[in-house]
């Protein structure tokens, strides 16, 4: 690992990432006053946003995880599977999607098209990173923290295959 982190350049720091956490948070608790929210947190990246997100929150949540992926190599598709499903009934309940990136919006499309079949009352979708420009997929994101560019993201849940998800930052690797 240290020989990829030698290779990264700081995008954001813990102390940036944290901040930018703690805003979103209160965002959130402000429009979820007085509920209690499913939040469905996306294996794997997702976990170390999610932990720092709901740790921030004031709002009760019930956590939930799932696994999605796409069938057809790395790159994403729109072929998606859910290799991990929901345990818990989300009919009529507020359910917010955390994710750790939206880049070509497929994942996210398909993911919300699933649990919005389940008839949830209400669907959201938090962000960590969002690669806008990248976007084919149209899929409304609520909650952003930090809209990005077009580089491949590392640490803080990012990985190169399975590797540097406990980074603590957000680096990105140069183009060589
Ligand atoms: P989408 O379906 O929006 O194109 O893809 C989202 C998925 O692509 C993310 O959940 C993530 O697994 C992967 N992804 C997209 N950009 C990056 C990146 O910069 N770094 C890493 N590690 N994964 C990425």
């Amino acid at each position: 690992m240290e020989d990829l982190e030698k290779k990264l350049k700081i995008m954001y720091t813990e102390e940036q990432i944290q901040n930018r956490i703690k805003e979103v948070a209160k965002k959130i608790d402000e429009d979820y006053k007085g509920k209690t929210v499913i939040i469905i947190s996306v294996l794997k990246g997702a976990i170390f946003f999610t932990v720092d997100l709901v740790k921030k929150m004031k709002t009760p949540i019930i956590l939930e995880v799932m696994q999605v992926s796409s069938y057809q190599g790395t790159q994403s598709t729109g072929n998606i599977i859910v290799k991990k499903g929901l345990d818990t009934n989300i009919e009529g309940k507020d359910v917010l999607i955390v994710e750790d990136i939206i880049d070509t919006g497929y994942t996210l499309k398909y993911l919300k098209e699933y649990l919005q079949s389940q008839n949830p009352k209400s669907l959201k979708i938090a962000v960590l990173a969002d690669k806008k420009e990248r976007r084919k997929a149209d899929v409304k994101v609520d909650y952003t923290c930090f809209e990005i560019e077009n580089k491949y993201v590392v640490g803080y849940g990012f990985d190169v295959d399975e590797i540097g998800r406990n980074i603590p930052y957000i680096g990105y690797l140069e183009e060589e």
